[in-house]
This record gives C-alpha cells, sequence and structure tokens, in this order.
C-alpha cells in the first residue's frame, strides 16, 4: 500500500513526523506537506501562484515540502506520486471537533483524496497552549486506530480525534454542530489602530453521540463524513412549493 502524509501544521510539526512513522508498518509511506503552518486554511487551493515541491530532510522518510496547503498538497502528492492508494492527515496539534470541521485545514487533507476517490483520514489530538499532545503516546493509540480502519474497507473519509487520557476504546460518532464557537475579539495595535482576533469560546454543554463528547468521555472518536452537502431533506421539502415551480424570469 501506497500511504500518502499531509498535515496543516507544516512539514516540520512532531505530529507529522509520529503519523508517518506509524504508517510505515502499513506501507510505502510519502510525506508532502505545507512549509509553514496552514491550521484553519480549511479545503482552499493555491490558485494565484505556482506552487514548488522541495525535498525536505525527515528522519527516515520521504519528505516534501509545498508552499501551499493542505489540499494542495494531496493534489500535487497524488499527482506525482500515482501509486497512491491512501491519505491521512495530522496529527494535528489540538482538536478538530464539531464547527470546526469547516475551518479544518487537517481534514481538508483527508477531504481532498476523497474527492480524488481515494481514502482519507484525518488525526487530531488535544492540545492546550502550553501543551502539545503526547506523539510518543499517541502513536500506538494511532496504529491501533489505522488497523482498525484498514481491516473494513468503510467509511471512506473519517475524521479521527484522540482523548487526552488513554483511551477507554473508540466511538462512532456524529459531528457536534449545536454551537458554534467561533468569536472576534477586537483590540488595538501600538499605534492605537483598531484589530481583530478570530478566536474561540469554550463549548461547554455537549451532545451524547457527538465527537466532542466522545472525547470528553475519553473514547477516540471516529467520525464518517461525506463530501455531499446537499440537505435532502430540505431539496425534497422545497420542490414541492408551488410558488418555485411557478416563478417566471420575464
Ligand atoms: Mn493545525
Amino acid at each position: 500500500m501506497h500511504i500518502l502524509i499531509t498535515n496543516d501544521d507544516g512539514v516540520y510539526s512532531p505530529g507529522i513526523a509520529a503519523l508517518a512513522q506509524v504508517a510505515t508498518r502499513f506501507g510505502e509511506v510519502r510525506v508532502v506537506a505545507p512549509d509553514v503552518e496552514m491550521s484553519s486554511a480549511s479545503h482552499s487551493i493555491t490558485a494565484s501562484r505556482p506552487v514548488t515541491v522541495k525535498r525536505t530532510p525527515l528522519p527516515g522518510l520521504e519528505a516534501y515540502r509545498v508552499n501551499g496547503t493542505p489540499s494542495d498538497c494531496v493534489m500535487l502528492g497524488t499527482t506525482l506520486w500515482e501509486k497512491t492508494d491512501l491519505v491521512l492527515s495530522g496529527i494535528n496539534i489540538g482538536t478538530n471537533l464539531g464547527n470546526a470541521l469547516w475551518h479544518s485545514g487537517t481534514l481538508a487533507g483527508a477531504k481532498q483524496a476523497a474527492l480524488l476517490g481515494l481514502r482519507g483520514i484525518a488525526f487530531s489530538a488535544p492540545a492546550t497552549d502550553r501543551e502539545q499532545p503526547d506523539f510518543e503516546a499517541l502513536r500506538p493509540w494511532a496504529a491501533t486506530v489505522l488497523q482498525a480502519l484498514l481491516d473494513n474497507p468503510q467509511p471512506c473519509l473519517v475524521n479521527v480525534n484522540f482523548p487526552s487520557e488513554p483511551p477507554r476504546g473508540t466511538l462512532w460518532t456524529r459531528q457536534s454542530m449545536r454551537h458554534y464557537d467561533g468569536k472576534v475579539v477586537p483590540g488595538e495595535d501600538p499605534m492605537g489602530r483598531k484589530h481583530y482576533w478570530f478566536t474561540v469560546i469554550p463549548v461547554e454543554a455537549t451532545e451524547e453521540g457527538t465527537d466532542r463528547w466522545a472525547i470528553e468521555q475519553g473514547y477516540v472518536s471516529m467520525t464518517p463524513l461525506r463530501l455531499d452537502l446537499t440537505d435532502a431533506e430540505m431539496l425534497a421539502r422545497v420542490q414541492k412549493v408551488e410558488s418555485w415551480k411557478k416563478l417566471k424570469f420575464a
């Protein structure tokens, strides 16, 4: 099996090295990742300038850095390495739960794989401002999850989040969407000019069965995702509305 590894924290992140080392047990590994941190880049692609691929020494790994986004890396990686069977993204420094999936560059790497008809799996782990995930401890957990996922042909697109303590097990979860935790904080620069920080507020109440709830309970959260954003229920409903059918353009 040929496994392409990417992330959004950049090629030098300890998280990508940990994931790549785990992946080498399952197949031939190649790392193609952004040259700088691209967290919150979501699924953007670099369309306004060309991008470059440079060989990057990482111990024991074939690795390349790209001056682009996680999606760019997967597009380029799979184009230059046609044999790619599987794309892994992460291990992100910080969780990717709930509405964060809309902003996540880590997940975008896996989504880009799914768009190309490949299997994509995103991995994230809790972090705070002061503390990074313990990647030494995470490695065997990631290996266990990866083995279990590879033993089954489905799902094609999975978002995996680890808890902060040794996992009690794994749970299949849905994306927690009740609260949006995005927030704008105004501030002032040394010249007295106004500026704004995009940040997050902690989400308190979590719903049972969701990704956020699972990791709070000490489980590895695994959410199967799909690319089709269509609201099928709403589509059926609006298709029946007479006024839409009668709408005329003069
Ligand atoms: Mn990140």
